[in-house]
């Protein structure tokens, strides 16, 4: 469906009742401005974005601080090493977003200033037009929105839009909408209010309507069109693979590990020897054959310990996971497989959980 909005601005009322509710409700979170300050550090708000794209706000705080912690500062976070770096994003997933937050960070070290418009914003890497306005309003209060999907959901419901918010001219138009009567004094304030709103009140099922500073205005309410708001028709693909995975130990005790190739699911990061695999047999021995090929002798057959699963955006891995102690110790011939002991496992070689969970 083309996205239609030719919907006028709500009451004056909407954004004071909607900043009302926000300044009693809002959570008491780590890189939110402090109480009496105008506006939020950008270092920290846009770490905690970074992070916000796929983990839900009360999940990351523990991993936001650990973060922060290690790399107080943009000097520091520009100075590590990206294997520093991804070591701390660990158990978040999604590594290209720790790899561009590293390679933003040297950029805007070599600016010597935090770029403030959300058009400088987006020249940096892995930041895009949500995450530059977030930073942008939140940061510098520059009058810009951050439109994603909680957004986009209380939006289409206090307008009772049928425009698809799948389309990327409806977050355009959404966005346009939200400029239309953006506070003038409180640009960050009225993002984070409407993000706020989205994970507190105007959940996607069962919203809390009751309680909502929105109950006497919002046309979906009145309407009776919840549920069918927003309307979303782009569904994405999920598929599942199969994979074969090996807990490979030399008599030290160290688990072998590779590093994965630089382009792919899990790219460049540590992982353990697997295979996917349509037929079970075939696939344990294609995953014998690498081993064996890897270290140079022929390795006992791996023994059937369990299966598990890891679910990514786009594809599941249904995971046959073997185990095969070694007798004799073995030096890998591929430069970017070696055996870990568990020391060096835990402090230098960042496992992702997909395979970190199989241990
Ligand atoms: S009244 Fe209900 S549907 Fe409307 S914005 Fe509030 S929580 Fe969402």
């Amino acid at each position: 469906m083309k996205p239609v909005l030719s919907i006028p601005a709500p009451s004056e009322g909407t954004a004071d009742a909607l900043l009302k509710w926000f300044d009693e409700n809002k959570r008491d979170l780590p890189f939110r401005k402090p109480a009496k300050t105008t506006r939020a550090d950008p270092y920290h708000v846009w770490i905690s974005e970074i992070m916000a794209q796929q983990t839900q706000i009360d999940t990351l705080v523990p991993y936001y601080n650990r973060f922060v912690e290690k790399f107080p500062t943009l000097d520091a976070l520009a100075e590590a090493s990206e294997q520093d770096v991804l070591k701390a994003w660990e158990g978040l997933g999604y590594y290209a977003r720790a790899r561009n937050l590293r390679k933003a960070a040297v950029e805007i070290k070599a600016l010597g200033e935090f770029p403030r418009t959300p058009e400088a914003l987006s020249k940096l890497p892995g930041i895009g037009p949500y995450t530059a306005g977030a930073v942008a309003s939140l940061a510098f209060n520059e009058r810009a929105t951050a439109v994603d999907g909680n957004v986009m959901r209380v939006a289409a419901r206090l307008m009772d839009s049928p425009a698809d918010t799948a389309l990327p001219a409806t977050r355009n138009l959404i966005s346009n909408w939200l400029l239309t009567w953006m506070p003038e004094d409180r640009p960050g304030d009225f993002n984070e209010a409407l993000m706020e709103l989205g994970a507190l009140v105007c959940t996607p099922k069962s919203p809390s309507c009751l309680i909502c500073p929105w109950r006497s205005c919002c046309l979906a309410l009145a309407r009776g069109t919840i549920a069918k708001r927003p309307v979303k028709s782009k569904k994405i693909k999920h598929r599942q693979q199969k994979i074969a995975a090996a807990l490979v130990k030399d008599p030290d005790g160290r688990l072998l590990i590779l590093k994965r190739p630089d382009k792919g699911l899990l790219a460049g990061l540590w992982g353990l020897p697997a295979v996917a695999y349509t037929n079970k047999q075939a696939g344990l021995s294609q995953l014998t054959a690498l081993i064996s090929e890897k270290l140079g002798l022929a390795v006992p057959k791996p023994v059937f310990v369990k299966n598990d699963r890891h679910v990514f955006t786009h594809i599941t891995w249904q995971i046959a996971v073997y185990r095969c102690d070694l007798s004799v110790s073995a030096s890998p011939k591929d430069p970017d497989w070696l055996f870990a002991s568990a020391e060096a496992l835990n402090q230098a070689y960042p496992l992702p959980t997909a395979f970190s969970k199989l241990l």
